[in-house]
């Protein structure tokens, strides 16, 4: 195991974040899930991506037993729903979290989505941070103007904020905005989910070619350039290996303007702004 693929960044109360993690959005599938698990912890993979919605914590924390390593050892991000959101439901479901994820405390919680309770939600979380039941806070999805609502509240900043980037979305004003506030940005979908067709982008495979790396492994290696963490998913053995791959090359000044010029301000996923969807989900069905 390459020391490299270890590497962190440090938040500012001190932790420290694996900068590759392993993503399991809709990984439904149990078997499956857990073999992933258990290859991305033989690979190297410290850092895992889940969030109660995922409805898959419990399958992560049978890969981690069955992959037999300790749990000092590997860290773990979950994240509060939008029906949960509010000071009471919070502290209920980062419980429910660490039961299905079998532990007693993460390494990071973070708000999913600015629902319209999110302070209240936010003020929660620094009481469970105090308390030591979370070693990092953050938040994922939120622009400018919900991170500046926190500030103005007079309360503590997010540690992180985990949003959606790629090449075709670099949110550069937000990534500035971050960079500015101490806030380290972590990359949602940092393969552009594989909805976009910028796996197939000739920028990307002439660069790779130069180092002998395919476009998906260019594209990481783009956001570890700009300093954020990336949990890119997959179910597939090669991929979870060649995703990791990133730590034995990196990326000129001219590579990285180059895949600049991919930017068409596409976001693949949904809009935080969008108070539509926000509304609907953050009413907790009947059967939840
Ligand atoms: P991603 O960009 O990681 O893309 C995953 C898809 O890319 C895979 O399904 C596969 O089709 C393809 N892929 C993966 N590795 C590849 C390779 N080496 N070569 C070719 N194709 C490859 O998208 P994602 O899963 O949506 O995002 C990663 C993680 O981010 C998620 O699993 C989840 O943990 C997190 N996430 C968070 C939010 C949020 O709102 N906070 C939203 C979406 C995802």
């Amino acid at each position: 195991m390459g020391e490299a693929l270890l590497d962190s960044y440090e938040l500012y109360n001190g932790v420290k974040i694996p900068k590759l993690g392993l993503g399991v959005f809709l990984m439904k599938d149990e078997e499956e899930l857990v073999e992933a698990v258990k290859t991305a912890v033989e690979v190297g993979y410290r850092h895992f991506d889940t969030a109660k919605i995922y409805e898959n914590e419990q399958y992560v924390a049978r890969g981690l037993k069955e992959a037999g390593i300790p749990r000092k050892d590997v860290f773990i991000t979950s994240k509060v729903w939008n029906y949960d959101q509010g000071y009471e439901q919070t502290k209920i479901a980062f419980q429910e979290s660490l039961d299905k994820l079998e532990t007693d405390y993460l390494d990071l919680y973070l708000i999913h989505w600015a629902a319209p309770k999110f302070v209240e939600t936010w003020k929660a979380m620094i009481e469970l941070y105090e308390a030591g039941k979370i070693h990092a806070i953050g938040v994922s999805n939120f622009q400018i103007h919900h991170l500046e609502e926190l500030k103005n509240q007079g309360l503590m900043q997010p540690m992180i904020n985990q949003i959606e980037t790629h090449p075709e979305f670099p949110q550069n004003e937000l990534h500035e905005y971050m960079k500015a506030n101490g806030i380290l940005h972590e990359a949602w979908g940092p393969l552009g989910q594989g909805k976009s067709e910028l796996l197939k982008s000739p920028v990307l495979k002439d660069i790779g070619q130069k180092y002998f790396k395919t476009p998906a492994q260019v594209i990481l290696r783009w956001h570890l350039e700009r300093g954020e963490v990336v949990i890119p998913k997959s179910v597939h053995a090669d991929r979870i290996k060649e995703n990791s791959e990133l730590f034995d090359f990196s990326l000129t000044e001219e590579d990285m303007e180059e895949i600049a010029g991919l930017n068409t301000e596409t976001r693949y996923g949904s809009d935080p702004d969008d108070q539509e969807r926000i509304k609907e989900t953050s009413i907790r069905p009947k059967d939840a």
